[in-house]
């Protein structure tokens, strides 16, 4: 089974790489160290945002928005999306000014997906909003989604389209043999002409095997799940300046994360959550919707994935090794980019180019240029 194209890492971009790259003729293997979905594309909070996001990804993310809306084209289902709306609420008249400066700036650059919303708006949108809240911005059609049905989604998608899939396989080593990768892991060895390095918190362990050390940190974003409550919100809300997110499921449970971190396990392999750092969300969520209070809290959980210094991921060719292109360091805001990422990805390389700018995602960013880094 030597491929013309190894992915790996089977969590959410690894597979939408995978599907779009076979789609296209390719033969593609996926190699997961774990099973599908173990890390950051299965406890993510499935939250579909173009709103608020740094302009350097917006055309990658108002590509996903689109794809999103049909979601069932690519993948045969709609991944559990619902356009529910997103709104970053603005506290304070601070605030306001703030996210109105935003917008003015993104429309002077043609981009009107963002809505400048006052009060009574807000308070139309979202009857239960604290009364100190002044208003938003509000992006009509972004939502959320289910991650476990996108995981289940892509998976079938690229089953049916080709591609080979191993889990409990993990990559030790890395080396170019003439025109092609050779591949070692814990299921035999592999050659491929090219290697995706799609492997999330972990990517900077593969970067090295190819011979380039990238600087990367582990964000471990913690989420928490309360029972269910009464009609509390419909769309997706989160908080200029704090770290939020907060919706609430089909099923009338709560959902909290917005970026308080756990704690990550010594050996980087495992986080834990840390109560007190999550409490702070919770906070955050109580002061906007003041009716929770009371709510028990049902399960809490911390996620990991790979961190830049300027919180945008790595995408596209290596910068030292031939037939290796990289996709990582989403930094807690890649699970709306899955499909314009797996498209702009399977571009490079089938073609070895794409129609997308991807200077800002250049992996020289976070090159260690030749220091090994551990
Ligand atoms: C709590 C939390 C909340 C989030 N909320 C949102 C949100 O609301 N909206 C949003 O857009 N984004 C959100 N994100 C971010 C989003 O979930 C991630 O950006 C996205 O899932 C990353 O997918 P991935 O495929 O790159 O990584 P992962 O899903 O982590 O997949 C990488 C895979 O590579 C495998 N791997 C690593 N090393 C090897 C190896 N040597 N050999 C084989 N396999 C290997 C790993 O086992 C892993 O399964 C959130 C993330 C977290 C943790």
């Amino acid at each position: 089974m030597n491929p013309d194209i190894l992915v790996i890492g089977g969590g959410l971009h690894g597979l939408s790489c995978a599907l779009q790259a076979a789609r296209r003729g390719a033969s593609v293997l996926v190699v997961e160290r774990h099973f599908l979905g173990r890390h950051a594309s299965g406890s993510t909070a499935a939250g579909v945002r173009t709103l608020g996001r740094d302009p350097a990804e917006l055309p990658l993310s108002l590509e996903a928005a689109e794809t999103w809306h049909k979601m069932a084209d690519l993948v045969g289902d709609d991944c559990g999306f619902k356009a529910c709306g997103q709104l970053q609420v603005a506290e304070d008249d601070a605030a306001m000014a703030s996210i109105a400066a935003r917008i003015a700036r993104l429309e002077k650059q043609g981009m009107h997906h963002e809505k400048l919303i006052g009060a009574d708006e807000l308070r139309e949108l979202v009857p239960t909003i604290s009364p100190h809240c002044v208003g938003a911005a509000w992006v009509s059609g972004d939502g959320s989604a289910d991650p476990h049905r996108a995981i289940c989604a892509f998976r079938d998608a690229a089953k049916r389209a080709g591609v080979n899939i191993i889990e409990q396989c993990q990559v030790i080593s890395l080396g170019r043999n003439g025109q092609s990768w050779q591949i070692h892991t814990t299921k035999g060895d592999f050659s491929a002409a090219v290697v995706i390095n799609a492997a999330g918190a972990w990517a900077d362990k593969i970067a090295e095997m190819a011979g380039e050390p990238v600087r990367q940190a582990i964000r471990t974003s913690m989420m928490v799940v309360t029972e269910r409550a009464g009609d509390v919100v419909r769309p997706v809300i989160s908080s200029f300046g704090r770290k939020l997110s907060f919706k609430q499921t089909a099923e009338g449970t709560l959902l909290i994360g917005g970026g308080a971190q756990g704690r990550l396990a010594a050996d980087k392999q495992s986080a834990s959550v840390d109560v007190q750092a999550l409490s702070v969300a919770v906070q955050a969520a109580v002061r906007l919707f003041p009716s929770m209070v009371g709510t028990r809290m049902v399960r809490a959980w911390a996620g990991m994935e790979a961190m830049t210094e300027d919180h945008l991921p790595v995408i596209g060719f290596s910068d030292q090794a031939e037939g290796l292109i990289h996709a990582f360091g989403f930094s807690g805001h890649g699970f709306q980019l899955v499909p314009s990422v797996g498209r702009v990805v399977a571009d490079l390389a089938i073609e070895g180019k794409s129609n997308q700018q991807l200077d800002a995602f250049n992996v020289n960013r976070v090159s260690e240029k030749g220091v090994a880094s551990c």
